[in-house]
């Protein structure tokens, strides 16, 4: 038998997830010294993760991305197989059998809950699931928001629920050259929402937006970012957070609280824009009210405690009901089990040590995981790299113990599986034919594309 990584014996990998961390991962094994061959399975038609189905659609910069991963998907050692998904047309087993190694790049699909009495009422949504529908995921076109009341609530204070709260702040003429997904842009055409307000556990010292994402909110043509003055007073820890050097993020966070509360909004009402971001700051949610459907909010504010970066938000026993129609839940994103592979049900995260699966601290072997799933939903686009190629680099230096003594065939047995199972797979070529679909589309319109976000229609097209 040729030694495994040869020309005639290459090291087969199996990558589940097309995000930026599977690509990631792609390019290091491409890029790597020895002979290999990878097979990128993915649940949806469209590859790219949360940079087609998360990342904002007026954010169009950082969706360039995907010129690199198109470029990584391009290389003769890349093979695109979408439109499955692992654990249910193909087994983890299988993978086992047709690769030496898998890579499990699956994100973190689930939500934070908030775990308070009302969560679950009409009209309390996750930030997922709104994203996921303007962007046109295909799991969630068919969701309703009733976007007919004046009040919106976002609870965190993160960038998704700047997001969120950006695409409500915005008005059509605002958003219709962007990617959005057209049935959301019709929905959004008819919002009445006036006021958002997006609230935090803990201080204005300790909001987790980035600067950039924040200072848009002052750039808002039909919209006014609202800081009332009295909710930037901070306590003695807050104060020496904002004075440590390596903490600069937070003081230009909370700079620019203080430049939205010093703008007058409180002039005649016709200078006034139509809409307003309130931000506001230790507040929990406690109960969410309604007969059928959420009406009121219960709130109580919230106590700092605890040393400077170790303090946390304690209720006050003070409390007080916002009316509102619409809550959106952005406090976290959490991965999701997988039949056959070892998950952290405390963290969300597949448990590994240096991208190398663990189950009870004892590696598995074959299995190695990166991005969302191996470290939780933190960091940008490009935090995937360095986290994808220290995973490579642990099964590189794995090569020996992946060395089964048997050949192994890949993609081939995973194609007569899915023949055999009558599973409509997707190939790269495929879906840039979607892709050339979608950018037609979308320039009649003067956006960059018209998503397709049914896969039944996705495939009617290649067909
Ligand atoms: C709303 C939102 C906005 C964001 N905006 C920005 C931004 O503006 N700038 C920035 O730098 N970062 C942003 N991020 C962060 C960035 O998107 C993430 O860092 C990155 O997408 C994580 O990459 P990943 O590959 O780990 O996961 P993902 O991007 O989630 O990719 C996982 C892939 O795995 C697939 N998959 C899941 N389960 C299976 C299965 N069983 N079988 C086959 N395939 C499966 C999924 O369909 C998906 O394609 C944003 C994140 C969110 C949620």
């Amino acid at each position: 038998m040729a030694q495994l990584g040869s020309e005639q014996n290459p090291l087969r990998v199996a990558i589940v997830g097309s995000g930026p961390s599977g690509f990631y991962a792609a390019e290091a094994l491409i890029k790597s010294d020895i002979d290999i061959k990878v097979d990128m399975l993915e649940r949806l038609p469209s590859p790219y993760g949360l940079v087609r189905s998360g990342v904002a659609p007026d954010h169009p910069k950082l969706k360039q991305a995907i010129l690199l991963y198109d470029k990584i998907a391009q290389s003769p050692e890349f093979n695109l197989i979408a439109n499955i998904t692992v654990g249910k047309d193909i087994s983890v087993d299988e993978l086992r059998d047709s690769h030496h190694a898998i890579i499990f790049t699956c994100g973190a699909e689930s939500d934070r809950r908030l775990g308070i009495p009302g969560e679950d009422l009409a009209g309390s949504y996750t930030a997922t699931e709104f994203v996921a529908w303007y962007n046109g995921h295909p799991d969630y076109r068919d969701r309703q928001f009733d976007l007919s009341n004046e009040v919106a609530v976002i609870i965190g204070q993160g960038n998704v629920a700047a997001d969120v709260a950006r695409i409500l702040s915005k008005t059509v003429d605002e958003l219709k050259h962007t990617d959005i997904a057209e049935h959301a842009l019709d929905v959004l055409a008819e919002s009445k929402i006036k006021d958002i307000y997006v609230i935090g556990r803990r201080g204005p010292a300790q909001a987790k937006f980035t600067p950039k994402e924040l200072r848009e909110f002052g750039e808002l043509e039909h919209c006014d970012a609202v800081v009332d003055s009295t909710e930037l007073e901070l306590n003695k820890a807050s104060h020496i957070e904002l004075e440590e050097k390596s903490n600069i993020g937070s003081k230009k966070i909370y700079d620019l609280f203080q430049k939205y509360s010093s703008r007058a909004i409180s002039g005649p009402a016709s200078s006034r824009k139509a809409r307003r971001c309130h931000f506001q700051f230790l507040r929990s949610p406690v109960e969410l009210l309604g007969d059928s459907k959420l009406e009121r909010v219960r709130i109580e504010h919230n106590q700092l405690s605890g040393d400077p970066f170790k303090q946390s938000a304690r209720g006050s026993g003070k409390f007080y009901e916002l009316e509102t129609g619409i809550l959106f839940r952005s406090i976290g994103y959490r991965g999701i089990p997988m039949q056959g592979v070892p998950f952290h049900d405390g963290w969300g995260v597949f448990p590994n040590d240096d991208g190398r699966i663990t189950e009870n601290d004892e590696i598995v072997p074959q299995f190695y995981t990166a991005g969302w799933i191996k470290r939780g939903p933190s960091g940008i686009i490009g935090t995937n790299r360095a986290c994808s190629v220290a995973t490579v680099n642990s099964l590189l230096a794995d090569l020996d113990t992946l060395d089964s003594g048997d050949q192994k065939a890949g993609a081939e047995t995973l194609y007569s599986l899915l023949d055999s199972r009558n599973v409509r797979y997707i190939n790269y070529q495929e879906w840039k034919s979607i892709d050339a679909t979608e950018v037609e589309r979308g320039q009649a319109k003067g956006k960059p594309r018209e998503k397709i976000t049914y896969v039944k229609e996705m495939l009617e097209l290649l067909n």
